[in-house]
Parts: structure tokens; sequence; C-alpha cells
């Protein structure tokens, strides 16, 4: 069958003398692996259209019960030359290809993870600054978007709205197993842990904004370290099976 669809590169390799090897996330299929003949050659007609993080149009001929399909033709939608040509964004793009390589295994299609991935891409493109704030949005999304989410918005136990001040009075809490924050005035789970303030403001103001805003909120390196070790520990709670993220050792964040 041909098969005509959106993709994002997620991972490339070389193969033989003049193919490659790719890891694509597609509209229509989910996560595909695909042999490209002739990409290495000396005039390849696919350009760019096949570096990693690239958003291509691509049509291949695929077979039901073969692991690896046949991509036979691809064209650039978009590059992400803001990503592309600024080693910071990079490598928080890296990260965001990561977590979904990571975290996503099954070749079956899953609209909003593919929506998720691209409109983050498209605002980490776009990002002068705070580019730490996408990959946090991202993340939440993901998580939502995997059935697994966290409401930074009430407390767990009571309901309390998180965001009016007296709620958190000075300290907030995290419990893996409740799935959410405890407010001051109920009492901790056993498994709960000390979360900062802004950590659970910045969660909350996330959740509720569009990926294209983010970089809007001035958030601490502290907060956002935080934030990122919380969702990293939500997603490896539930999915246990979840490899390491490598890219995440190379971001500044912790600086
Ligand atoms: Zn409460």
């Amino acid at each position: 069958m041909i098969a005509k669809t959106e993709a994002i590169v997620l991972r490339s390799m070389k193969y033989g003398e003049t193919s490659r090897i790719l890891t694509l996330y597609t509209r229509d299929f989910g996560r595909m692996s695909v042999i490209v003949k002739g990409a290495r050659a000396a005039k390849s007609k696919f350009g760019m259209a096949l570096d990693v993080m690239s958003h291509s149009a691509v049509v291949m001929y695929v077979k039901e019960q073969r692991e690896l399909q046949l991509l036979t033709q691809a064209d650039l939608i978009e590059q992400y030359r803001g990503i592309v040509e600024h080693p910071e964004r990079l490598m928080y793009g890296f990260a965001l290809l990561e977590f979904l390589s990571a975290t996503v295994h099954g070749e079956e299609a899953h609209e909003e993870l593919y929506e998720v991935l691209v409109s983050s891409l498209a605002a980490l493109d776009a990002a002068e600054a705070r580019p730490a704030n996408i990959l946090l949005h991202y993340l939440l999304r993901l998580i939502h978007a995997l059935g697994l989410a966290i409401d930074a918005r009430h407390c767990t136990r009571c309901r309390a709205d998180l965001s009016h001040e007296q709620a958190l009075r000075g300290h907030a809490s995290f419990s893996e197993r409740q799935g959410g924050f405890t407010c001051s005035d109920c009492l901790p789970a056993a498994d709960a842990k000390r979360v900062a303030i802004e950590t659970v403001g910045a969660l909350r103001w996330l959740d509720t904004h569009a990926v294209a805003q983010s970089a809007t909120l001035a958030l601490s390196p502290r907060a956002a370290s935080e934030a990122l070790q919380l969702l990293q520990q939500h997603l490896r709670e539930h999915l246990p099976e979840m490899r390491q993220v490598k890219s995440l050792s190379m971001l500044d964040l912790f600086s």
C-alpha cells in the first residue's frame, strides 16, 4: 500500500553504502522505522527533508508485518532553522524528540501526541528566550496525552484551589501515589515530597497557557529544574520501562 503522511524525523542512521534508516513520528501511523535507499547519494533528491528534527511530507510503501517500511519520497515542510542554528535551542529540541522516543513505542497513530510535538517544535523555533519553559510545557502535554495528567490546580485531598494565596502558605508537597499536590491544611501523604511554591505555580501557569506563550513566564533555574525532575519522575513512575533521556545532561537549566 502506498501511504502519504507527515512526519518529524526522530533519528537517522547510515545504512550500507548509500542508504539511511530513519525513525519517524508520523501523523497517521505513529512511530515508524523506514529505510531510504539512495539517501546519501551525491545527488540525493531528499535535500534536508530527512534531517533529524525536520518536518516533512512523506510517501512510503507500507507492508503490514514488515518492521522496516520503504520511504520513497520526502518533501520538507519545515526545517526549524531557529532550532538547528542555535545550539542551546537545539539541545532542547533533542530533549523533546528523546522524551517522545523514550515514552512512545507502539506503531499506532496518536494525533494529539503528533500535534503536541509539532506545536512545541514551532514554539521552540521562535523562542528567543527561556527554551526550558517549552520543554516543561511539552512534558505536561505529553503526560496529559498519555493519560497520566497531574492536576496542578487543586489540592488532591480537599480540592482547594491552589492559586489562592493561603492554600500553600509557604509550602507545597507532591505525592506520586496521590498523583498531585496537597495544600497546607491537609496532611501530606506518606510519600510526599516538599516542592517550592514557585514550581507548583509554574506548572499551573504552563498548564493553562498555550505553548507559544510559555516563554513569557519568568522562572528561576531552581524551579525549572525542580519542575523538570518532578515531571520526569512522574513519567518514570508510570512507565517503568522508560529509557534514560540523555540529552537532559546537556541542558544548562541546572546552572
Ligand atoms: Zn487540601
